[in-house]
């Protein structure tokens, strides 16, 4: 069931047609993961039991007394913890000790000995996409926008693990990076949901029903590639079967948005757990490429040429051939490149450092003001990155909570897995009436040709009455069966059943 959410979501999202799926490692080196800002900041608050010693994190104990803990800095946290007092959710005391931010990374070591350095099992897998950015870059012609993706395992070692599948230390998720020029006007057609109205929840304001286009024209959806990313994101989720009605979209408080985000919404999905987040969509701005490219001093940047080239004029300095010549002699070359580089604001003697590392004082008498016109074709960029993270856990607990249905049938409760086709792990199911008279011959015949199809995964059932296999395939969510009895030793055909509807149906064999 996995592999096929996995798979719908890679071919849902080459629907883009300018995005490719990448690969890249889970460890990674402690210096991609400190640029990103992960090792600094990314962590929770947590607070220790004096009791039981049980570690909790200081925003979910205080959950009851305030709307948005999670939102909190940790003196604020510090603070209520000692009004409040909540029990310890192991043994009820209300011993806490002072509360410390607890990185989430889980570390280790890359390579031995005096060789090893540190580094961490990936908490995303967004930054491998970030530093591959110059050979997307290439692979795209180097023409914007264009995306990468990977689906694969982040790991968070998170201080109290509750709610099965909703939080994991090990976890499924799905992210593409998209990469766009913040000048050129993104071509976000948003007719395709025309029709639909999106639930969403802007910041601050009363939940609105209303389509991608209107909530663009009035502001409540920052950027249009985040509209169209939204769309896609509904698409998908009603694919895998998600009931869409229980779908809404919340836009980020300002203060939990990170500081360089531009615009982020949640996709929230209801289930027994109440609303939970399962998708965030996030236009980061320039702030990965940047980050990675002042850690490294390597350029992560993308052309764009102007229209007319453009001349600029720069007043500024130069040296004085006849007076810097024989002061600097060999280090004049060096001299003047380093001069031509000051502003005009400079005032002289001033003491600058060459290329080579050298030192050296230019007195007023070395230099003269100096107007030069600069012809350009085009600059060099840092390209913006609108980012849908899907984790593919939640929407697999939520595709479970959406298709268990309990109905009753013949007076007794029935339990139907109403699972959407694509997302089914047995696609359809092949029993024989009886196994025996060649039934079951001609059942396993079929469940044979099935399982030759690539993608197709079929079940044989010979075992217990015919109602109860019906009723197991129901369970787990089979869409179809096929049934093979005496009729079809006589004339080939098979009674095929939709799991939904009930209906029965009589196809020859060979057209199934
Ligand atoms: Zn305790």
């Amino acid at each position: 069931m996995r592999s096929k959410i996995n798979q719908a979501w890679i071919d849902h999202w080459l629907g883009l047609g300018n995005v490719v799926e990448l690969s890249c490692p889970t460890v990674t080196p402690y210096a991609v993961l400190e640029a990103s800002g992960h090792v600094g900041e990314f962590s929770d608050f947590m607070t220790q039991c004096g009791s039981c010693q049980e570690a909790s994190r200081a925003d979910s104990l205080l959950e009851a007394h305030h709307p948005n803990p999670d939102a909190l800095k940790r003196d604020e946290l510090q603070s209520l913890l000692e009004a409040e007092k909540p029990p310890c959710p192991a043994c009820g005391m209300t011993d806490w000790s002072e509360i410390l931010a607890q990185n989430l990374m889980f570390n280790t070591t890359i390579g031995a000995g005096a060789s090893g350095r540190p580094g961490f099992l990936r908490p995303e897998t967004a930054q491998g996409m970030f530093t591959s950015f110059n050979a997307l870059y290439r692979h795209f012609r180097e023409r914007l926008p264009f995306g990468a993706m990977q689906v694969g395992k982040g790991y968070r070692n998170e201080i109290a693990p509750r709610q099965g599948m909703i939080r994991l230390r090990e976890f499924n998720m799905a992210e593409l990076e998209y990469f766009i020029d913040p000048e050129s006007p993104a071509d976000d057609d948003l007719s395709a949901w025309d029709t639909v109205s999106f639930a969403l929840v802007p910041d601050g304001k009363k939940p609105v029903e209303m389509t991608l286009e209107v909530a663009c024209q009035q502001g409540v959806i920052r950027h249009a590639t985040v509209a169209r990313f939204m769309g896609i994101t509904y698409d998908f989720l009603a694919k895998v079967g998600i009931d869409m009605n229980r779908v809404r979209f919340r836009q980020h408080e300002s203060d939990e948005m990170a500081h360089y985000a531009m615009d982020c919404w949640d996709a929230e999905i209801e289930g027994s757990f109440g609303w939970i987040e399962c998708v965030g969509i996030a236009h980061r701005g320039c702030y990965d490429l940047e980050s990675h490219e002042k850690a490294t001093g390597k350029s992560l940047r993308a052309r764009r040429e102007f229209d007319e080239p453009r001349t600029t004029l720069v007043d500024a300095w130069t040296i004085d051939g006849a007076t810097a010549g024989p002061a600097f002699k060999a280090l004049a070359g060096q001299v003047k490149a380093t001069v031509e580089g000051l502003p005009k604001s400079t005032t002289f003697p001033a003491t600058v450092a060459l290329e080579n590392g050298e030192t050296v004082v230019i007195e007023p008498e070395h230099v003269k003001p100096n107007q030069r016109t600069l012809k350009e074709t085009g600059e060099w960029y840092i390209p913006h990155v609108v980012e849908p993270a899907f984790g593919i856990d939640r929407i697999i607990w939520h595709v479970l909570d959406h298709a268990y249905a309990e109905q009753e049938k013949n007076g007794e409760a029935y339990t139907v897995m109403q699972l959407a086709p694509a997302v089914a792990p047995v696609d359809i199911a092949v029993f024989p009436l009886f196994e025996k008279e060649g039934m079951d011959d001609a059942a396993a015949k079929i469940h044979q040709r099935l399982c030759g199809r690539p993608g197709t995964v079929s079940m044989y059932d010979g075992s217990g009455s015919i109602g109860r296999r019906y009723a197991r395939a129901d369970e787990i969510g089979v869409p179809q069966c096929i049934t093979v009895d005496h009729q079809t030793l006589q004339d080939g055909t098979v009674t095929l059943r939709e799991r939904d509807t009930g209906e029965q149906v009589r196809v020859p064999m060979d057209s199934l």
